[in-house]
């Protein structure tokens, strides 16, 4: 008989037999008994409790991050660090990450817990650790559209201003006042200073190349390279959280010596080109179309950074209805996301 059956031998002993002793021999072993369990009771409980508050905390913050991604990192750590404490969790028990292509936002709460009768049992104390991940799809596209739409509740069908224009002036006859060109002038209503829509992507400096970008989608300088045989070093690709530069003005003509009829405005004869690119029996409408005829159009929707920069959220398909001189608008249907 070892020595730790003999003890438990003598407190069987002790219990069975009629000795008040072994109340006094007892009681401190059932208390550490006690106390242990109601310890490991409380200590789970507690564990518990913190690592809900932390994966709720941590839950919210990656959710906040991910709606400014992948446009603004900066603005996701914030708003990360924000919702955490709203839960109840201060900035220095989270970590914020950010992809480097800015598609991810992960959240990385943590918590010292100090445990009920820690000392007593020689626990240390522990650390609770939560994280939560979330991410955006970044959408790239070689086939846009040298304009930009600003965000809105599109909905699918509904007919949206693409290129902006304004409204004619009409003079004592009503009749709209022309320009030396025949285009109407207009009281202009840009969407900034100087801004229609028109977007100037990389290596489509010169003007033929953005009525080419809205016949067939930014290529980079492959229309350039088709014409001139010249290649380039854009790709023609964009993606969400790209910024470019603005096209100002409302491309309705050029400065000086109109060459052909071609190049008296740039927007209506791109969209004269793509419409009349359709080939398809029936005629493609909103309704009923060719997936990848010409009318079906990739418009980058962007938010102004600013005086000539705008970035680049999101992209929307359009069916590109028409061009309406008048007004030197440009009109599409919208399909859907893309
Ligand atoms: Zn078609």
């Amino acid at each position: 008989m070892d020595r730790n059956q003999n003890r438990l031998f003598r407190w069987f002993w002790l219990l069975n037999g009629d000795d008040t002793g072994a109340t006094l021999v007892l009681f401190p072993i059932l208390l550490t008994i006690i106390l242990g369990l109601l310890a490991l009771g409380i200590n789970v409980g507690l564990t518990y409790i913190i690592d809900a508050k932390l994966a709720t905390a941590v839950d919210a913050a990656a959710f906040a991050g991910v709606q400014a991604l992948p446009v603004s990192p900066s603005d996701a750590e914030a708003y990360a660090y924000e919702y955490a404490a709203k839960n109840g969790i201060p900035a220095e028990n989270v970590e914020v990450e950010i992809s480097d292509d800015n598609s991810e936002i992960k959240v990385i709460a943590t918590k010292d817990v100090d445990y009920f009768l820690a000392g007593l049992f020689g626990i240390s104390p522990g650390l609770v650790r939560k994280e939560a991940r979330a991410s955006v799809k970044i959408t790239t596209t070689n086939d846009a559209a040298p304009w930009g739409v600003l965000p809105e509740d599109f909905d699918k069908g509904e007919e949206y201003v693409l290129k902006e224009g304004g409204e004619p002036i009409y003079d004592g006859d009503g009749d709209p006042i022309k320009d030396s060109d025949n285009n109407p002038v207009l009281d202009e209503t840009p969407l900034a200073e100087d801004w229609f829509g028109a977007l100037l992507f990389p290596g489509n400096e010169e003007d033929c190349m953005y009525r080419g970008a809205i016949r067939f989608g930014y290529q980079g300088q492959l229309i350039k390279a088709s014409r001139y045989s010249e290649s380039g070093p854009y790709t023609g690709i964009l993606s969400v959280g790209d910024v470019v530069k603005i096209r100002p003005g409302l491309m309705a003509r050029t400065e000086q010596g109109v060459k052909d009829p071609w190049d008296t405005d740039w927007s209506h004869t791109g969209v004269n080109l793509a419409i009349g690119a359709c080939n398809h029996t029936p005629p493609c409408t909103a309704d009923n179309y060719v997936e990848d005829c010409l009318r079906v159009i990739i418009v980058p929707i962007v938010e102004m950074i600013s005086d000539d920069e705008v970035r680049i959220v999101g992209f929307g398909r359009f069916f590109l209805e028409e061009f309406d001189e008048l007004h030197h608008r440009a009109w599409g249907t919208y399909l859907g996301g893309y």
